[in-house]
């Protein structure tokens, strides 16, 4: 059998799987703190279960039963995120929403609208997910790096061609958030050269002050870029499973094409879940989300303080639940992750595995409890203060 060469290309273990597998290993006399894998670590909100609970006893009932959702997703959950553009004056149709099952696949399930061997740019250090999926397609894939100095915003490469340009904001891992002009600068850049952008808002929801929340807050991005959204790191359905994506039908082809794609390929997420996605929009969980993610970001704060106290440089941002920082002495990331993880017992995820420009950093994830991110950031004082 002729399998898939394209996969020698890329490490056998997903990044992720790699770090919790790395953690398993080691047992200690002391708990681990968990600050690699970028996951939710606090329960469900009350009205988003009551909602899947209601929605799940109307499954019981032949009156209200429902089998297969819409492939593009229901009604009811589209016009919610059509308001939510709406209220930030930004004017996308029902029939440029689609529903998904998160935004991890959506990164690789998009390349298939064009023809494989394309060429694509990702901004890195990066979300290892869709330049992997590239790869796996055949596609040609670049990546455009930046580092402390410009605080981990890239410029485009202007006298370069690319077919398709992948953008993060807030990023992860970096927690880089760009701001208008940086945006403009990427969306004419996509216009002037043809190419389009497929931008990854999965962290939209940490955005505070006036940073875009969305690329089409930008002029010209309806014609140029395609923006994929998800519920995990807001909602906390990692485990539930549910995101959207937004194709404008000024794209050429795009929409339509995506349309035929999720036809022949995705059979709509369920029922349940999209009832417990739609309370997003609900004031009350609006608050309870907010609340949430000050929670994390608090966690943020109180590891850039353990860090800046033993001097490592880390990127300084507040619209993120990471924070990036810098190995110290120039000793690589590999070697300093495995030294936080046996001497101190934290786990943390190598900067490297980030593909290109992230070697020589590492990530913590604020995704934990307090007690975590306290006791984390004293085991870090406490080894880098003996270092
Ligand atoms: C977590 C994450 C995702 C994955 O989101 P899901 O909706 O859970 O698949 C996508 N992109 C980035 C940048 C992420 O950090």
């Amino acid at each position: 059998m002729n399998y898939n060469k394209n996969f020698d290309k890329i490490p056998k273990d997903y990044l992720f799987s790699k770090v919790r597998k790395s953690a398993e290993l080691y047992f200690f006399d002391r708990k681990i703190i968990d600050l690699g894998v970028g996951d939710v670590k606090a329960p469900l909100f009350k009205k988003t279960v009551e909602a899947m609970k209601t929605a799940c006893e109307e499954l019981l009932s032949q009156k209200t039963f429902r089998g297969y959702s819409p492939s593009n997703g229901y009604q009811f959950l589209i016009d919610k995120i059509r308001l939510e553009y709406q209220n930030m004056d930004i004017n996308i149709s029902n029939d440029e929403i689609f529903i998904t099952d998160g935004a991890k696949g959506q990164l690789g399930n998009l390349t298939e609208l064009w023809d494989s061997g394309i060429k694509v740019l990702f901004q890195s250090p990066c979300y290892p997910a869709g330049a992997e999926a590239n790869i796996i397609r055949g596609n040609e894939v670049d990546f455009i790096t930046s580092d402390e100095q410009d605080s981990f915003i890239p410029y485009p490469p202007l006298d370069r061609h690319y077919d398709l340009i992948y953008l993060c904001s807030p990023c992860n891992p970096t927690g880089a958030v760009m701001n208008k002009n940086d945006l403009s600068a990427w969306v004419n850049y996509a216009l002037n050269t043809n190419a389009v952008i497929i931008f990854d808002g999965a962290y939209s929801s940490f955005i505070s002050g006036d940073y875009p929340r969305s690329i089409y807050a930008i002029d010209g991005a309806e014609k140029c870029a395609i923006e994929v959204n998800s519920f995990s790191k807001s909602l906390g359905f990692t485990g539930i499973r549910c995101g959207y994506t937004v194709i404008p039908k000024e794209i050429k082809g795009a929409n339509a094409l995506y349309t035929q794609w999720l036809g022949r390929r995705f059979n709509g997420v369920s029922y349940v879940t999209q009832r417990g996605a739609e309370t997003f929009f609900d004031a009350d969980v609006k608050k309870e989300v907010a609340k949430r993610i000050n929670f994390y970001k608090t966690n943020v704060e109180i590891l850039k303080i353990a860090l800046k106290n033993v001097n490592l440089w880390y990127n300084n941002t507040v619209c993120s639940p990471y924070v990036f920082a810098k190995a110290p002495k120039g000793i690589s990331s590999d070697v300093f992750c495995k030294t936080l993880l046996e001497k101190a017992g934290i786990v943390a995820t190598d900067g490297a595995g980030f593909l290109k420009g992230g070697e020589g950093y590492f990530r913590l994830s604020a995704f934990c409890g307090r007690e975590d991110a306290l006791e984390g950031a004293d085991r870090i004082m406490n080894l880098l203060n003996a270092f």
